[in-house]
């Protein structure tokens, strides 16, 4: 058994350790032997563990990636965590990437930089998934959920901006004419999102969906009240999604394949529609990506008091996007208007006890991931423990709900993030992360570029 003082080190299953940099000779790592026997034993002492309630000081054992009982023979390695405060790994329930190999290890290393090692992408290119299964879902790597294609109507979000990336490099068409073309592309259908007009149509995209396995489905409703003359009109390219006469059977649909909904909506009345339509999830929060909203239309992105109990009582998981809502780069006073009715929603929400997760809706931007999680508990009004709760537990169990993650006690997966402070005191403590561990194995990530 070997015993290494003070040292931070851990026993690595089949690789050697990475181990602080720090020149604090407290905190100075040393190596331990590595092992690929699933047999031994770390023992993690002298830190402060996240109990769910609070924190509590004492050591834990692991063994073959998981936390076990203190072992009668003692452990094979002891690592002190100097004090140290220990919280689960953080999740991302909406987001876009990683989608493909392109700048795959730079995204992976964004994640795992921020503690976030389970993510959801809600919308990617099928193909690009495939490209990168071998590299996550791994001890090293992040653990990725994907939804796959998006369904949408034709001409309507994303098929307008994925095909406008395909055709022009650009999110969004830079006139009239290039509007018009991308929304009449269909290059880039079956890999990025499908189209669904019509019932008549259900069966082939049914077909289409088959193909994959994922456990999730996004569905697009964007103003649903107005759709009918936003997809008659040709400047409006990207700005609707689906009919509401498809939403239930492909609701359903999606059920029978045993997959589980989310709905990416826009208005008070897209919830409305998506809860009707029996969805399990709400990847946004009306309000939420609202530019300068004239007063007159505000009304429609306020949710009504029945609905927000409804979600409240379904216990339906919510993706609040207050990350992305935050970082509108214009700050006028239409924009504050919206910003009030969007923040009044969520703590409606809030007191209709609504499962309230965290999600980017980036493409790897850590600054957002950062914020998204601190802004809700702002609008909350939650202490330290609420946000640690927020993004370290609940998040993560909503993407992988028959895993045993979000908690530091035997049987579950020994993941963790040993925090430079206390959380307590300083929500930047949440992202003074000195080291990661992975189901047991401890991680390398390099420092931001
Ligand atoms: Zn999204």
């Amino acid at each position: 058994m070997a015993r290494i003082g003070v040292a931070l080190a851990v026993a690595v299953l089949g690789a050697p350790p990475a181990l602080t940099r720090s020149a604090n000779a407290q905190a100075r790592a040393t190596t331990a032997m590595p092992t690929a026997d699933t047999t031994r034993v770390a023992e993690y002492r002298d830190a402060w563990w996240f109990t769910g309630a609070g924190f509590a000081q004492g050591t834990r054992f692991v063994r073959a990636g998981r936390f076990v009982a203190a072992p009668s023979a003692g452990a094979d390695t002891v690592v002190s965590l100097a004090g140290r405060f220990v919280v689960p790994p953080y999740g991302d329930a909406h987001t876009h990437s990683p989608d493909s190999r392109f700048n795959f290890e730079a995204i992976r290393d964004v994640y795992l930089r921020a503690g976030v090692f389970y993510v959801q992408t809600l919308g990617n290119s099928r193909a690009g998934a495939r490209e990168i299964r071998a590299d996550i879902n791994t001890p090293t790597s992040i653990d990725v959920v994907f939804a796959n294609t998006p369904v949408t109507a034709f001409g309507g979000h994303p098929q307008l901006l994925y095909e406008s990336l395909g055709l022009f490099r650009m999110p969004f068409p830079a006139d009239a004419a290039q509007r018009l073309t991308a929304a009449r592309s269909r290059a880039r259908e079956g890999d990025v999102y499908l189209t669904l007009d019509s019932l008549p149509q259900l069966p082939a995209v049914v077909r289409r969906l088959r193909r994959d396995t994922v456990p999730i489905l996004k569905m697009m409703l964007l103003d649903t009240e107005h759709r009918r003359t936003l997809a008659d009109d040709s400047t409006a390219g990207g700005q609707y999604g689906l009919a509401p006469a498809v939403l239930r059977p492909l609701v359903d649909s999606a059920h029978a394949m045993g997959r589980k909904v989310w709905a990416h909506v826009e208005t008070a009345h897209d919830a409305q529609l998506a809860m009707d339509a029996g969805i399990d999830g709400l990847a946004h929060i009306p309000g939420y990506g609202v530019a300068d909203a004239p007063d007159s239309t505000l009304d429609r992105y306020r949710l009504p008091e029945p609905l927000a109990r409804r979600i409240g009582r379904s216990g339906i998981p919510v993706v609040t996007t207050i990350g992305l809502a935050r970082g509108a780069a214009r700050d006028t006073a239409a924009q504050r208007r919206v910003r009030t009715v969007f923040e009044e929603n969520i703590r409606l929400l809030q007191r209709h006890e609504a499962r309230l997760v965290t999600g980017s809706d980036t493409y790897s931007d850590a600054d957002i991931i950062a914020r998204d999680a601190t802004a809700l508990t702002e609008v909350m009004g939650g202490d330290a423990l609420a946000l640690i709760r927020l993004r370290a537990v609940t998040t993560p169990r909503v993407i992988f709900p028959t895993r045993r993650i979000g908690a530091l006690q035997p049987g579950y997966e020994a993941s963790f993030l040993v925090l430079d402070c206390d959380p307590r005191t300083k929500q930047q403590c949440l992202l003074a992360i000195r080291e990661r561990v992975k189901q047991g194995v401890h991680l390398r990530v390099p420092p931001a570029p």
